[in-house]
């Protein structure tokens, strides 16, 4: 526990009455809509370093921080300190008038990541990954306006990614469960190719390569069907997330991609909302791909949890666009560039580029494989270890020889979560990993300042929680 004085709300280590009043069997219509409006979520008393803290004095190693947003974990004093000066200082202003320092120095931060090789010349800074997401899909089709290509119209996303949860964010995405009842009124000017998926989607015989060029042909014909005159921009992460867990792309495929968005003169906007801000080992993941998009968005890692912001980025090619014609972005929110949230922000940012947190990442990741691949190699339905940096998952899979999921209905990877959970570790379970319905995994990310003691606990835990799973599914498998 930090010796700060700044940081009282945090040095509580008994939960207060009103906590305890709050527990979830003495709740029973809480006025919050929760995910469920028939099971409670567990409260959280206090959350210190990295681990959360339950009111039945329950501590939980936090190894999937959130949905990997707590990169150097919870109640950071410094943090808290930077964020309480910045209230104190100036806590809000419209920026129609107005700017502060902490929005122009994280912004500043951000871009300094980029290379002269991928020149992102403006930050716009929003509070969660699906609005930086819209301010991305109107910042590309702007910048075909002043282009004076009006019918561009037209955006090309994968199936088997997430780019978030607001109407256009979810137009783009094909997380299915999440877009089902919303099906029938999102707009149509969307297509989504097959996702960059090896374990299920490479072909046997096939190579590495092979695969790329197929992924890349398949991409080039749909551009083809539509027009590619008609095309706005392309949409990927880098390295999935939530959705089919952790999966990157085989070789080449992004570079390809590049390629092809040139010659049709269609951007490309990677999604780094999950993988960026150094998750995958580098400070952005499309740097292991060696490419250059045109515009980037991040955000869970990027206020580390303290405060809701993420980001757009943009590089020049657009921003020239932009300033050559009506010189301004038509697109604005009350809160951007929100003064405490950049504070929170940059302090955050400053503790990863300080303690070199992206190289110990990369370093912790490396440990992390081991201990997995040495755990779960040989595990009956464990049919797939995947991940960068530290962002890592296993892929549950009935059968290992022929790949196939478990039926529906099963949630492998929420049974394994549950156990893990009562042994103190946090995972990030999903479903539908293989095409939205079918398929389960569990995902792994600690906060960067993860130490090796804990990363072997966390395998073992997670080896336990597996095992129980193992024996549990049993009876259902035919
Ligand atoms: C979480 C996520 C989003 C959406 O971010 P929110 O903050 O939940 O709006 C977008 N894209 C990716 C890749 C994500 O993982």
């Amino acid at each position: 526990m930090a010796s700060s004085t700044t940081n009282e709300t945090a040095s509580s280590t008994e939960p207060s009455h009103e906590d305890m009043a709050l527990q979830p069997p003495a709740v029973q219509d809480p006025a919050l809509l929760h995910r469920s409006l028939t099971q409670q979520p567990h409260l959280v008393t206090h959350a210190q370093g990295n681990y959360l803290y339950l009111p039945n004095g329950q501590k939980v190693l936090d190894a999937c921080g959130g949905a990997a947003v707590a990169i150097i974990g919870h109640g950071n004093a410094e943090v808290i300190a930077a964020t309480v000066e910045q209230m104190q200082k100036v806590s809000y202003v419209h920026t129609m008038s107005y700017t502060t320092s902490s929005a122009e120095k994280l912004a500043t931060l951000l871009l300094s990541k980029s290379s002269d090789m991928h020149k992102l010349t403006k930050a716009y800074l929003v509070g969660s990954g699906s609005e930086a997401n819209e301010a991305a899909l109107k910042a590309a089709r702007q910048y075909f306006v002043e282009k004076g290509e009006l019918q561009r119209c037209h955006f090309v996303a994968r199936r088997q990614s997430y780019h978030g949860n607001t109407m256009g964010a979810m137009t783009i995405s094909s997380n299915l469960p999440r877009k089902e009842p919303y099906n029938d009124i999102l707009p149509t000017n969307v297509s989504f190719v097959s996702p960059a998926y090896a374990y299920q989607y490479q072909r046997r015989g096939e190579t590495e390569e092979e695969y790329s060029e197929r992924l890349i042909q398949e991409l080039r014909r749909e551009i083809l069907r539509i027009g590619h005159e008609k095309v706005i921009s392309f949409i990927a992460e880098p390295v999935v997330g939530a959705t089919s867990g952790c999966t990157s792309a085989p070789k080449g495929y992004f570079r390809g991609i590049r390629e092809m968005c040139d010659e049709f003169g269609i951007l490309l906007h990677l999604d780094e909302v999950m993988c960026g801000v150094g998750r995958t080992g580098t400070y952005f993941a499309f740097e292991q791909e060696g490419i250059v998009p045109d515009i980037v968005t991040i955000g869970k890692g990027l206020g580390g949890g303290y405060v809701p912001v993420s980001a757009m980025l943009l590089s020049e090619k657009v921003v020239d666009v932009l300033r050559g014609g009506t010189s301004a972005f038509n697109h604005g929110q009350t809160f951007q560039a929100h003064p405490v949230a950049c504070a929170a922000g940059l302090a955050v940012q400053n503790i990863i580029k300080r303690d070199g947190l992206v190289e110990s990442c990369a370093k912790a990741g490396k440990h992390l494989e081991t201990l997995l691949r040495d755990a779960f190699t040989n595990c009956k339905y464990v049919g797939d270890i995947r991940g960068r940096g530290l962002f890592w998952a296993l892929e549950f899979v009935e059968d290992r020889s022929s790949k196939r999921p478990f039926k529906k209905g099963i949630a492998f990877g929420e049974m394994v979560q549950k156990t893990a959970f009562e042994l103190g570790v946090a995972f990030y379970p999903g479903t539908g990993t293989v095409n939205g319905i079918e398929g389960d995994h569990i995902l792994i990310a600690p906060p960067f300042t993860v130490s090796n003691n804990e990363l072997f606990t966390l395998v073992s835990v997670l080896k336990q929680a597996y095992e129980v799973a193992e024996k549990a599914v049993k009876p259902w498998v035919t």
